[in-house]
């Protein structure tokens, strides 16, 4: 029995999660896009850590930043005794993410626990009850997170959620436009915000809608722009907050520091995590001064927030990014992504749809491409096929008929090429498997 197998079988005895079917690699190190497995095996990685890692695995300066700081000071809990790291993090995140006139920010450990702040912080500011989510969402794993959450499968018997949550049906274009053209989509799916918001709940009460402008575990599905846009006038009409959930989507994957400045809409607060730190638990609220504001004291901290090592891990990833250009990178890295799947997609009706923006890029699998069935058996051959081969993979949205590419975004040329060549294979070998 090989090292990485023995793991895996001392793993399923003592720890207490059912996730990871089967054994894709037990890591010793990993560096760029690279993870070097316990017995030696090279594995080219196209899942990123779930989207942590855009910078690559162990950026040297984030390295040595986290290094550095280790021999100073560990902890002394921010609200206790302030730390520079802390502030200077809020400055950069502040400069790069600019929300109006005015930024404030606040640091957490996880992108669940920076949404449950951002919803906490609009409940403050506009002193209403009611938060509006949508169909296909993720939002994290804690309570509130978790009633935001869409996917039923992920919340069996874990109820009852949170009070006066209420959901709106995403406008995913390629599911449910029909025969419309996006004009049209776009229109009736408007008239049905409306529609919805008022059956739902008295506008008066509701205090956000929070929204992630790409789905990522939805399955990568970017929200129309003049939908977007729609739903900020709704917002700005009715005095709510427009909460943009940017933990996936953030950190150069489009070839933005956030989606919202892809689509130049502003949101009021948005929430980040994941790439942010290059894999230390960091995440970020970021708001308008005015909105953030109204944050009662105590209502919002905890021990371990913004925790010295992760905020300069952050603040060396951030300037690594710009040092390299990595937004720009994100752009060429997604259009080789993009350009090589459409191409497959030509090729065979088993593949819907290849969609995404920058390098935030999916593939969905249908039965038919009319009316586009989900095919939901055709990841898990595929992802268990790369992983002997040397490629990890990762799979998203409701029907887990989607595969979702996070590659870091160091990834050379070479790698990319090999990757996307073991995937390719892996694609068809599934396809004429069915
Ligand atoms: N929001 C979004 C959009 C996410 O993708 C995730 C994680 N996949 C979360 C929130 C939750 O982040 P965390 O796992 O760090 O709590």
């Amino acid at each position: 029995m090989n090292k990485s197998q023995e793991l895996f079988d001392r793993r399923k005895k003592v720890v207490a999660n059912g996730v990871g079917v089967f054994n894709t690699a037990t890591v010793k190190e990993a560096k760029g896009a690279i993870i070097i497995d316990v017995d030696g095996r090279e594995l080219i990685d196209f899942a990123g850590g779930i989207g942590v890692v855009n910078a690559g695995h162990c950026p040297e300066p984030v390295v040595e930043a986290i290094r550095e700081q280790a021999g100073k000071y560990l902890h002394t809990s921010f609200n206790v005794v302030t730390y520079e790291p802390y502030i200077a993090l809020c400055e950069e995140l502040a400069e790069i993410l600019p929300h109006g006139e005015k930024t404030k920010v606040m640091l957490v450990s996880t992108g669940a626990e920076a949404v449950e702040n951002a919803i906490k912080i609009a409940r403050q500011a506009t002193k209403r009850p009611a938060i509006l989510c949508f169909t296909g969402a993720y939002h994290g794993r804690t309570m509130m997170a978790m009633t935001l959450t869409s996917k039923i499968s992920y919340k069996y018997d874990c109820g009852p959620f949170a009070p006066e949550v209420y959901r709106l049906p995403f406008p995913n274009f390629y599911r449910y436009h029909g025969k419309r053209d996006m004009d049209t989509f776009v229109e009736d799916e408007l008239k049905r915000l409306y529609e919805s918001a008022l059956n739902l709940v008295d506008v008066k009460s509701v205090a956000a809608v929070i929204l992630e402008p790409i789905q990522g575990e939805g399955g990568f599905n970017a929200i129309p722009q003049k939908y977007l846009e729609g739903l900020r006038a709704f917002c700005d009409r009715h005095g709510i907050m427009l909460i943009m959930d940017e933990v996936q989507s953030g950190f150069c994957r489009t070839g933005h520091w956030a989606s919202w400045q892809y689509y130049g809409v502003q949101p009021d607060i948005s929430t980040y995590a994941k790439s942010m730190g290059s894999g230390l638990p960091i995440a970020a609220i970021i708001g308008k001064a005015e909105v953030m504001d109204a944050a009662a004291i105590g209502s919002i901290g905890g021990t371990y927030i913004g925790s010295p090592i992760c905020c300069v891990a952050a603040s060396a990833t951030i300037k690594y990014m710009k040092d390299i250009n990595l937004n720009e990178k994100a752009v060429k890295v997604g259009l080789v992504i993009k350009t090589r799947l459409q191409n497959l997609m030509s090729q065979h009706s088993e593949i819907g749809d290849v969609r995404g923006i920058g390098a935030m890029i999916a593939i969905e699998f249908v039965k038919n491409r009319d009316p586009r069935q989900p095919n939901s058996e055709i990841c898990p051959q595929i992802i268990k096929g790369c992983a002997d081969n040397g490629l990890v993979v990762l799979s998203a949205g409701t029907y887990k008929n989607v595969l979702r590419i996070l590659s870091p975004l160091v990834i050379t040329d070479k790698q990319l090429e090999k990757g996307l060549s073991i995937l390719e294979a892996e694609i068809k070998k599934a396809i004429h498997n069915i």
